[in-house]
């Protein structure tokens, strides 16, 4: 039996793969809204609360349309990224620039845009002095290196091996200096977990932040707006994980808010966020379909979809569960990898599966592939990425990419 739902059955991807041929990614609307909308309640009690949807997860403007409708603005790290927002028709506040290692142009054009921009060094002041002499609101992104007592992330690591953010001694020393050019405004931002399902670990984020706010407030005479608690929630990929308890997520920082923001007289601050994963991640699926079938040590499935698609797999070893459409009810029998083309022997979507009898023909469904799944695709080998289709409200469907074509491919090469 499987046991991870989906939101359409075999007679709608067949219908669908008539007009756009496997493998492609399909999101759902509702349930994107759904959650999205589950998200904001949790955070009713804090009188601003935003979730920056990092862009880098999905940057499609159908996805960041959507979700600036549901209240969100957009987290982003790069030229491109920046652009994409713009194009999508956001600008000001918006938009949070949470880059690293930036360069001129994009701080150039962050600044153009009114972006709150999130420093992640302090050499980065005197760069974007040459564009934005004294920004209307600035952040900067905190890495609390080894005062963090925490119990280990394993994407982020430990945060003194982490190339983000910058020293408590260099914070103190970033908000002296936008205090004395006359900044009025300020957040703080850190991020130092990835995928993470602990709540203790998602906890200690708020903690370490709401304690440097009473700190440097303190320190330095000056005001906080807000926090910024990064991203960094993870997703239930296996079935037996549990989504992290949001009302309780929410709730412990509301306490935390309570005894160390409104107990120390402090004035009211923001609570954003940048969650990307687990705003989308659940509600995207990679749609491919079996073209063989091998047998020698082990037992192969080829799909059509390789790593270039979704590399999550061979990247990092993460699991994405597997369901064969038509066959959710049968038992599983077999024991498969099940692998794409790639001249790569880590080009592998499952080691060692049990899933169902599989047959050439039959359309596999690869879940959780809304997060860092088409984004982190590539061409390696000449792979072409996929298309991707909304799957709307009402049911019916629409592409809101196509698919590359070989001339895509050699667009850019000079011969
Ligand atoms: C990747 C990233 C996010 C989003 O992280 P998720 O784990 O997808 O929630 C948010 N902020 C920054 C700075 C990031 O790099």
């Amino acid at each position: 039996m499987d046991n991870k739902q989906l939101p359409f059955g075999k007679k709608e991807i067949e219908q669908i793969v008539r007009t756009y041929p496997t493998p492609f990614y399909i999101y759902d609307e509702k349930a994107i809204l759904d959650n999205a909308r589950r998200l904001y309640g949790v955070f009713s009690w804090a009188s601003a609360y935003k979730n920056y949807f990092a862009v880098k997860v999905l940057p499609n403007p159908h996805i960041i349309s959507l979700l600036k409708q549901a209240g969100m603005g957009v987290d982003c790290s790069s030229l491109a990224e920046l652009v994409l927002a713009e194009r999508c028709g956001m600008r000001g506040e918006g938009i949070m620039f949470t880059s690293n290692n930036t360069s001129l142009e994009e701080f150039t054009k962050a600044a153009e845009l009114k972006a709150i921009i999130n420093l992640d060094d302090i050499s980065h002041i005197p760069m974007l002095e040459s564009v934005l002499p004294v920004p209307e609101i600035i952040s900067f992104r905190f890495n609390p290196g080894p005062f963090r007592k925490s119990v280990g992330n394993s994407i982020i690591g430990d945060p003194t091996e982490a190339k983000f953010g910058m020293t408590k001694e260099q914070l103190l020393e970033g908000y002296r200096i936008m205090r004395d050019k006359g900044v009025k405004r300020f957040g703080l931002h850190t991020m130092v977990v990835s995928n993470e399902l602990r709540l203790e670990a998602l906890a200690e984020t708020a903690e370490a932040v709401l304690d440097l706010v009473v700190e440097i407030s303190g320190k330095l005479n000056i005001t906080f707006e807000f926090i910024n608690l990064g991203g960094g929630i993870g997703i239930a990929y296996k079935p037996e994980e549990q989504a992290v308890d949001l009302e309780k997520w929410s709730a412990g920082i509301r306490s935390m808010y309570e005894a160390k923001i409104i107990n120390n007289n402090l004035p009211p601050l923001k609570i954003f966020t940048e969650s990307g994963r687990m705003v989308t991640g659940p509600y995207g699926y990679l749609v491919t379909r079996v073209v063989h079938e091998k047998h020698t040590y082990k037992d192969y499935v080829g799909v059509d979809a390789c790593m270039a698609n979704l590399m999550r797999p061979g990247m990092y070893g993460a699991y994405h569960h597997i369901s064969i459409l038509g066959k959710e009810a049968q038992p599983q029998t077999q024991v498969y990898d099940v692998v794409g083309s790639l001249c790569e022997n880590n080009d592998k979507f499952c080691v060692g599966r049990r899933l169902p009898k599989i047959e050439i023909g039959d359309i596999l469904v690869i879940h959780d592939a809304g997060a860092h799944g088409h984004s982190m695709g590539f061409n390696y080998n000449g792979k072409l990425r996929s298309a991707e289709l909304l799957l709307c409200k009402d049911g019916s469907h629409k592409l809101i990419r196509r698919a590359e074509t070989l001339e895509d491919y050699f667009s850019t090469l000079v011969f």
